[in-house]
């Protein structure tokens, strides 16, 4: 866990440094070849993707066409699609209810203990909600960043990353 936080610092001050030299944060995959067909044609996924959404909203009947590594738009967006962020509601949520109904019942049947009850089912809510948004971002942060240093090979659709 130290080691993550600790790269991520590195990756954050990596990167403002070479913005700060007036470089592009990530050159790509210059010289590399391919794996699977040994070409150096490739193209950035994020970029792809964006391409391949703005073609089929200009036209829906583009969605079909192929156009680099054998694939459709259509395929492009829904395989390339970039990560989204996960909501902490429905974790939460899964402690929150059972842990309210226990608190009522608690508070019905027990006097005073159920009051020691809900105070603590309030707690356990809240540090679950703070975990489940930490542990989302990390994912989400480090899908992002996948995303971004992956490119395909223009040739036969094999993804690298940079
Ligand atoms: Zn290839």
């Amino acid at each position: 866990m130290a080691r993550d936080d600790i790269e991520r610092i590195e990756a954050v001050f990596g990167a403002i440094s070479k913005i700060a030299a007036g470089e592009e944060v990530d050159t790509g995959l210059d010289d590399a070849r391919c794996p699977k067909c040994g070409k150096s044609n490739f193209v950035r996924v994020s970029d792809l993707y964006s391409e391949a959404v703005g073609r089929i909203e200009a036209d829906p009947a583009n969605a079909e066409v192929v156009h680099v590594g054998g694939m459709t738009d259509l395929r492009i967006v829904e395989r390339l699609k970039p990560p989204r962020r996960k909501s902490a509601v429905g974790p939460t949520l899964l402690v929150a209810i059972p842990l309210g109904a226990a608190s009522y019942y608690a508070y019905t049947r027990l006097g005073d203990i159920g009051q020691v009850v809900i105070v603590a089912s309030i707690v356990i809510t809240v540090v679950v909600l703070l975990t489940s948004l930490r542990r989302l971002s990390d994912e989400y942060y480090q899908a992002r960043r996948r995303w971004n240093s992956l490119f395909m090979c223009r040739e036969c659709g094999q993804l690298v990353a940079s």
